[in-house]
């Protein structure tokens, strides 16, 4: 692992969710940027685990990376309670995850990380960052399609159109799966940052954090677990490459 010399001199804010990806996405945005500010939404999820997981990540990132730390700046919760008044899904009251018709999960909370972002920008507008940092991926079995590349392309255009200022929307795990989610990491903090992942970053759809895995906690039974833990074997069988 090496910190750069000279990092990016621009601020960046990382959509930091405390799920796998975006805590990757933290390290990647660290280790590019000089200053790193996360932001994240509270919307009424059916499982407040991921929020309290993300400060715990945050002050151990803080404690083993010391170049990490100097440039690891404020931590923001934003409320976007208007998502649950706007209808219910999966993710924010307690019914079974299914397929739909047209083949979305119904997981699919409609207009969520395009609310994401333009908050998110708002932010960063006023935080003087002109970087967003996102864990979105087309490779996910989901197949959201505002995770989707050209609409975060489309919308980072009329995001910076509609400030009049440049914000560039960077997804480092746009095109990677779940195994090569923990070879970055593994390149960007070695064992040690891989540790703080499996411990302090949470999947699981069902919200269960009882069992320890090697590839962090969880059911072990729902999508997202086994998803985690098929990345994390495949990582594992490749030598760690
Ligand atoms: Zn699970």
């Amino acid at each position: 692992m090496s910190t750069p010399a000279t990092p990016d001199g621009r601020r960046a804010i990382v959509l930091f969710s405390g799920g796998q990806d975006s805590a990757t996405c933290l390290a990647w945005a660290l280790q590019r940027f000089s200053a790193v500010e996360t932001v994240a939404f509270d919307y009424g999820q059916r499982h407040r685990i991921e929020l309290d997981c993300r400060l715990h990540f945050r002050r151990d990132l803080q404690s083993h990376f010391a170049d990490w730390g100097e440039r690891l700046g404020d931590d923001h919760l934003i409320d976007l309670g208007l998502l649950r008044a706007l209808g219910d899904s999966a993710l924010t009251s307690e019914r079974a995850i299914r397929m739909r018709a047209d083949g979305l999960p119904n997981t699919f909370v409609p207009g969520r990380n395009l609310l994401f972002f333009v908050a998110a920008a708002a932010l960063a507008y006023r935080r003087g960052a002109s970087v967003l940092v996102g864990g979105m991926c087309e490779t996910d079995y989901s197949g959201y399609p505002d995770c989707r590349d050209n609409t975060l392309k489309a919308l980072q255009v009329a995001i910076s159109l509609g400030l009049a200022a440049p914000m560039t929307i960077e997804t480092p795990l746009m095109f990677v799966d779940k195994a090569a989610t923990w070879a970055l990491a593994h390149e960007l903090g070695g064992d040690a940052l891989v540790e703080l992942l499996v411990e302090h970053t949470h999947t699981c759809y069902l919200g269960d954090r009882g069992q320890r895995h090697a590839w962090g906690y969880g059911c072990g039974d729902c999508p997202a677990c086994g998803l985690r833990a098929r990345g994390h074997a495949r990582w594992l069988a490749s030598g760690k490459d």
